[in-house]
């Protein structure tokens, strides 16, 4: 008998709805898609998109950006990032959050990763100590966040101040405070496999007067930010805008007219990922063997990707793994290739950041399976995936 076939595509979002569509021609029609390039009786999409954000966000100043890499860009220079320092980052993430500290001429230093898949608070420490680094680039990847109260005292005893990289965190909670708001910036994607889709497109928020008119000079604002809404007093600006550069970053009306309408619906759309990634949950906790992260009560996620570990296995069987569920139509993304794969890479393969080795984080990118878990599809779909994974599982395993 043949076995059971998942037939849907891992890569296919859900359609833009259809009031986002029609906000988006209506800025078509009016040609004013540039975000300063407003009637005198007009707000514009980008300025309204950043007033709602920074209120979902809990945050006095949004400022929207063309993406979450730029944001961390502005965010690094905002903070006073110079060419040459070494800045903190997590080992395990995604290329964007690496690349946005070498944009800026400064170093990588890679942070070791837990059992939990968050960054190790000891090696943290330590490598404060060992660098002086004032910066940490905190990126809360795939949606795990790690004990904040005991990070941000690290941060503080080392006087150094925390940008954290929300891309998996949009809408998620540790304690009851929104991630974004443990550090002095947040930055947000709202790229096509993030919370929100707008292809591509990103947010900063901060309650920081200061970093908010940097950040806003920077984005490239031709002085015109008198027409921003979420943003500090015009005397704020006074030094900033001599002082930074532009960067071209800002978002357009266009996309901020597709974001304001599917962000009254992002509470929602965080309902409908954790049913599904408590489905996946479940079918991994059934299987012996395999470890899934028992998420902390302290934390409430969004579970818009879901990853579990596989035990300490040879090349070739994960290899086998990996392609007997492909076979069955489950697209597993494995962390451990020593060369990059789709939007897999280790740190070790970021070559132009210094030669550095973290033992920990290979070992767990060796044992790491990830797979985003995209809104296409059901909870029923979700549950056929568990019992895939499960029966490849369980025949390699034994
Ligand atoms: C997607 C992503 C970003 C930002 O990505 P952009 O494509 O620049 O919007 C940042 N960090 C992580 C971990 C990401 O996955």
């Amino acid at each position: 008998m043949s076995k059971i076939k998942f037939e849907k595509p891992f890569t296919q979002q859900e359609a833009i709805p259809e009031d986002a569509i029609a906000e988006a021609v209506k800025v078509m029609q009016s040609g004013r898609l540039h975000r300063y390039n407003l009637t005198p009786d007009e707000d514009g999409e980008t300025n309204l998109l950043e007033v709602e954000y920074a209120e979902y966000q809990g945050s006095k100043y949004c400022l929207a950006t063309t993406s979450g890499g730029t944001a961390m860009q502005i965010a690094l220079r905002a903070v006073g990032a110079k060419p040459g320092d070494k800045i903190l980052t997590n080992a395990f993430t995604l290329a964007p959050v690496p690349g946005a500290i070498a944009a800026v001429g400064a170093e990588p230093i890679f942070i070791e990763t837990t059992q939990d898949l968050t960054i190790d608070l000891e090696d943290l420490e330590a490598k404060f100590k060992a660098t002086g680094a004032k910066i940490l680039l905190l990126s809360h990847m795939r949606g795990h966040i790690a004990p904040m109260e005991a990070l941000c005292e690290i941060a503080r005893t080392n006087n150094a101040v925390i940008i954290e990289d929300c891309a998996h965190t949009m809408g998620a909670e540790w304690n009851g405070i929104k991630s974004g708001n443990f550090g002095v910036i947040g930055c947000f994607s709202t790229q096509t496999y993030k919370h929100m889709n707008s292809g591509e497109g990103g947010f900063l928020t901060t309650s920081d007067p200061d970093l908010m008119a940097k950040a806003t000079i920077l984005s490239g604002s031709y002085m015109m930010y008198e027409k921003q809404l979420a943003r500090p007093d015009m005397s704020d600006y006074a030094q900033a805008r001599y002082e930074m550069p532009n960067c071209s970053s800002r978002m357009d009306n266009l996309r901020a007219a597709i974001l304001r309408p599917q962000l009254k619906g992002l509470d929602h759309n965080i309902d409908r990922w954790n049913a599904r990634y408590q489905v996946l949950e479940k079918a991994f906790q059934n299987t012996q063997g395999l470890r899934v992260r028992e998420r902390p009560q302290n934390e409430k996620y969004v579970g818009s990707s879901i990853q579990f570990l596989i035990p300490g296995w040879p090349q070739d069987k994960i290899d086998q793994f990996v392609k007997n569920c492909s076979a069955r139509g489950v697209e597993l993304k494995w962390f451990g290739n020593a060369n990059p794969v789709g939007f897999t890479s280790r740190y070790d393969s970021w070559t132009y950041a210094p030669k550095q080795s973290l033992e920990k984080t290979i070992d767990i990118l060796m044992r790491i399976m990830d797979m985003r878990i995209p809104l296409s599809f059901t909870e029923e779909d979700c549950a056929l995936i568990g019992t895939i994974i499960n029966e490849e599982f369980t025949a390699l395993h034994g």
